[in-house]
C-alpha cells in the first residue's frame, strides 16, 4: 500500500509587511503632495490663486460649500482713494443676488505705489505684496487691485479679471477719459461688477453660453447687460452716463448652467487620488498573491 501523499502546506503571509507599508504610504502621498502644490487644501493659497485661470473658481464662489463666507477685499492705489461706496453696495448687491453665502463682508485698505502703469506681472506681484485675505477653509475671498495707474498692455483697459479670485480696476484711466467725465461713478460701478461676473464664469468661461457674443468673446451681447463686451474699456462710454449694473435674464440663465458643470481643476486632485488608491490596491493584491505562491512552494 503506497504511503499517503503528505498534505500540502499553505503558508498564508501577513498581508502588512513593513516594505509593502512603506511602498503604500509613499503611493498615497503622492496625491497629498500634488493636492497641497495646487492648493486643493487651501493650505498654500497664494501660489493656487496665482495661477487659477479666471472663471475657474466660480464654484467656490457661488456655492455655500466648502466656503459659506465670502471676503471682498479692496486694495486701493492711495492716490485713486477708496472706490465710490455705492459702487461696492451696488457689487455687494450682486453677490447677494447670485452667490449663496452666508456672510458677505468687505475690506478696504490703501497702499503705497507710485506706479504709472500695471502689466499682469505687476498685478500678480502687486496682489502678493498687498492682499491680506486668500482663500482659507470655510472663507472664500475676491481680491480687487483698484488703481490710479493704468493697464500697460493697453491703456483704452478699465478693468480687468486676471485670474480666478483676482480683479485690477484702473480708476486713473476712467476718471481720464474726457468721454467719461460726469459717469464716473456709474461706469466705475459697472466695471466693478462687469469683472465679477467674470469670476462666476459669465459668459460662456464655464459652460455653455447662447448669449454670449461671439465675435467680443466671453462677453454679452446684449448692452442693457452688465456683461456687455464694451464695459472692459473706455469704449463704455457709447453706453450713456448709466451703463448697466444688472445681470439680465440670459446671464442668470448661465450661472445656473455654470453651477452644474463640472471645473476640470476640481476633478483633477479627485482623478489622482482615485489612480493612486487604485495603484495601492492592486500592489497589495500582487504582492499578496506572490507571497501566498512562495507559502505553497
Ligand atoms: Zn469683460
Amino acid at each position: 500500500m503506497p504511503a499517503a501523499e503528505p498534505p500540502v502546506r499553505t503558508v498564508r503571509p501577513r498581508v502588512w509587511t513593513k516594505a509593502l507599508v512603506i511602498e503604500t504610504v509613499l503611493i498615497l502621498s503622492v496625491p497629498v503632495i500634488l493636492g497641497a502644490a495646487v492648493g486643493f487644501f487651501e493650505i498654500n493659497p497664494v501660489e493656487a490663486e496665482l495661477l487659477t485661470p479666471v472663471g475657474f473658481e466660480a464654484h467656490l464662489l457661488l456655492e455655500s460649500f466648502p466656503d459659506n463666507a465670502l471676503v471682498v477685499e479692496i486694495a486701493y492705489q492711495r492716490s485713486a482713494g477708496p472706490p465710490p461706496t455705492s459702487a461696492v453696495s451696488t457689487l455687494l448687491n450682486r453677490i447677494n443676488e447670485t452667490c449663496s453665502k452666508g456672510t458677505v463682508t468687505v475690506d478696504e485698505h490703501a497702499f503705497d505705489s507710485s506706479a504709472p502703469s500695471f502689466g499682469e506681472g505687476d498685478l500678480l506681484s502687486t496682489e502678493e505684496s498687498v492682499r491680506q485675505h486668500w482663500p482659507v477653509p470655510g472663507e472664500m475671498s475676491l481680491f480687487y487691485l483698484y488703481l490710479e495707474g493704468s493697464y500697460s498692455s493697453d491703456p483704452s483697459v478699465i478693468g480687468v479679471a486676471y485670474r480666478g479670485s483676482s480683479i485690477a480696476i484702473f480708476e486713473g484711466t476712467i476718471a481720464r477719459d474726457a468721454s467719461l467725465f460726469g459717469a464716473t461713478v456709474a461706469v466705475t460701478t459697472t466695471v466693478m461688477v462687469h469683472e465679477f461676473g467674470h469670476e462666476l464664469g459669465l459668459v460662456g468661461i464655464i459652460g455653455n453660453a447662447p448669449n454670449e457674443d461671439m465675435t467680443h468673446p466671453p462677453h454679452s451681447d446684449d448692452p442693457h447687460d452688465v456683461m456687455y463686451w464694451e464695459v472692459d474699456t473706455t469704449g463704455i462710454g457709447a453706453l450713456g452716463a448709466n451703463p448697466p449694473t444688472q445681470f439680465d435674464a440670459a446671464d442668470l440663465s448661465d450661472l445656473a448652467t455654470v453651477r452644474s458643470t463640472p471645473i476640470w481643476t476640481e476633478l483633477v486632485p479627485w482623478a489622482v487620488l482615485a489612480s493612486c488608491v487604485a495603484c495601492a490596491a492592486l500592489l497589495v493584491h500582487l504582492d499578496l498573491r506572490a507571497r501566498t505562491r512562495a507559502g505553497t512552494e
